[in-house]
């Protein structure tokens, strides 16, 4: 962006009476290897999304070493080429051409896989340097910072100490430090003291991924969590991100009890498997809060008369218990069941969202209707997080509009260290969207995902105008954005 008085235009595009505004950061995403399958990156771009921020909850594209394993969604796809280190992700994601830009953190979990396996135990110091060699050429080859995923194995069995070591190597790049914590929901406060420790003792910025406090017991922890976040912020940098929706999604295999998730895919499958742990799994599954399967809902699996079903629906269909058939989901789709939970409260989710350090983020991977990602069964927050939030604010339901574009533009922008990103300012990148404020809607839902949002008139990217009145204009220019060097 800059002085163009000068410049003959190649095409003029009339934005009378619609909002023009700094292309949208998606500050939590997945799309890492989505975006070398899609490039087109539609629902994304449909949004008005022009970068996404991958690499989050613990699981990263890069670096891939020994025994580490892709997630569920990610790993059974075709890959035209393979990729190791992030310089070869970054290789990978040049030939793709994706429309928008990403950057990229490096995911706890895939770190440490790679190097310990999936054993629940502490790395050895020959391990650990390992790992801090892995993780400082990853940062200088352009990660912008380590994310964890302390509610997914291994991470949930790792001290925290290993946490702040590597985060210091982080901070000695200027990196930050993402967390999915180690607890949402009845741990949530001493989860977010350990965030904030981890930051303070290894002198990292923090953020926290999708805040929120998950199920009816914990609603009541959300006010002392924002507290705890306030005043931790008068000596930490602390940023946080979150998606409009009530419902989160991950594999539906996160119910099962902690001693049955180590080891890995096998060893899981195995315990499923076993006559004697399969029972043991289930009996403790009906005692647990997991058993109110009525707030669940099947998300991906082969079984597509189940997609989109409540547990009990699903049961009834297979004429079992609920808790019998979240299991035969699991162990039938070799642990690549997809589970959406209707656990938070949604003024609880206001509340976060207005907080002045929420970014907007999806904490979905992009999707497009037709083409490999248009088979399976999203949560549609991979369709509709920014443009539900937008029409939220211009429909005075949250906060004011140019503080809710501010979420998903400067603000992201400034946690993440974007350089020259998020704002329409001279010397910018010209990420820029336009959209019709009448006609802004979402059209995704829980039982039909694959829907693209309404309303983004025009996006550019790079300078490239890659949507133009409302349709791709099949111009792909987006860019790996590296961490800039300290
Ligand atoms: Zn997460």
């Amino acid at each position: 962006m800059g002085d163009l008085s000068a410049a003959r235009s190649a095409s003029t595009l009339d934005a009378a009476g619609l909002i023009v505004c700094p292309g949208f950061i998606d500050a939590h995403s997945h799309s890492d290897t989505y975006l070398l399958l899609e490039p087109s990156a539609a629902s994304k771009l449909y949004q008005g999304v022009t970068t996404e921020i991958c690499g989050n909850c613990g699981a990263s594209a890069a670096p891939l070493n020994g025994g580490y394993r892709m997630p569920s969604d990610w790993i059974d796809k075709p890959y035209p080429t393979s990729w190791k280190t992030v310089a070869d992700y970054r290789e990978r994601f040049a030939e793709a051409r994706p429309a928008i830009n990403a950057a990229l953190l490096v995911g706890h979990n895939t770190l440490h896989a790679g190097i310990c396996g999936y054993d629940p135990r502490a790395a050895t110091p020959p391990e650990m340097a390992a790992m801090e060699k892995e993780l400082e050429q990853a940062l200088d080859e352009g990660a912008i910072g380590l994310s964890s995923g302390l509610a997914y194995p291994p991470g949930s069995a790792v001290p925290r100490e290993e946490i702040i070591d590597l985060c210091k190597v982080v901070s000695r790049k200027g990196g930050l430090y993402t967390t999915h914590m180690r607890s949402e929901s009845d741990g949530l406060l001493e989860a977010i003291d350990e965030a904030v420790d981890i930051a303070r003792k290894a002198g990292i910025r923090l953020q926290i991924s999708h805040l929120k406090a998950s199920g009816p017991a914990n609603w009541h922890k959300l006010d002392a969590a924002l507290e705890r976040i306030r005043a931790a912020r008068r000596d930490v940098e602390i940023g946080s991100d979150r998606y409009p929706y009530t419902a989160a999604c991950t594999d539906l295999d996160i119910v099962l009890p902690e001693w049955a998730t180590y080891g890995g895919r096998d060893a899981i499958l195995a315990r499923l498997r076993d006559p004697g742990s399969r029972r043991r799994i289930r009996d403790e599954l009906l005692e647990s809060p997991a058993g109110r399967w009525d707030r669940v809902m099947v998300g991906s699996t082969q079984y597509t008369e189940f997609r989109g079903q409540r547990i009990p629906a699903v049961a009834e269909a297979l004429g079992m218990d609920a808790v019998d058939a979240v299991l035969h989901l699991i162990d039938t789709d070799n642990l690549k069941t997809g589970g959406i939970f209707f656990g938070m409260s949604e003024e609880n989710m206001w509340k976060v969202l207005a907080e002045p350090y929420v970014s907007i983020g999806s904490d979905g991977s992009l999707r497009a209707p037709t083409g490999l990602l248009g088979q399976d069964h999203p949560h549609p927050r991979a369709y509709g997080s920014h443009t539900r939030f937008l029409r939220a604010a211009l429909d005075g339901k949250t906060v004011p509009l140019a503080e809710a574009i501010r979420k998903m533009t400067g603000l992201p922008a400034e946690q993440f260290r974007l350089e020259r990103r998020g704002l329409l300012r001279e010397g910018f990148a010209a990420d820029v969207t336009v959209l019709d404020p009448a006609a802004l809607k979402e059209t995704t839902t829980y039982a039909q995902p694959h829907q693209l949002a309404e309303g983004v008139r025009q996006v550019i990217v790079n300078g490239v105008h890659t949507l133009g009145d409302g349709c791709q204009t099949g111009q792909r220019a987006g860019r790996f954005l590296a961490r800039q060097s300290s």
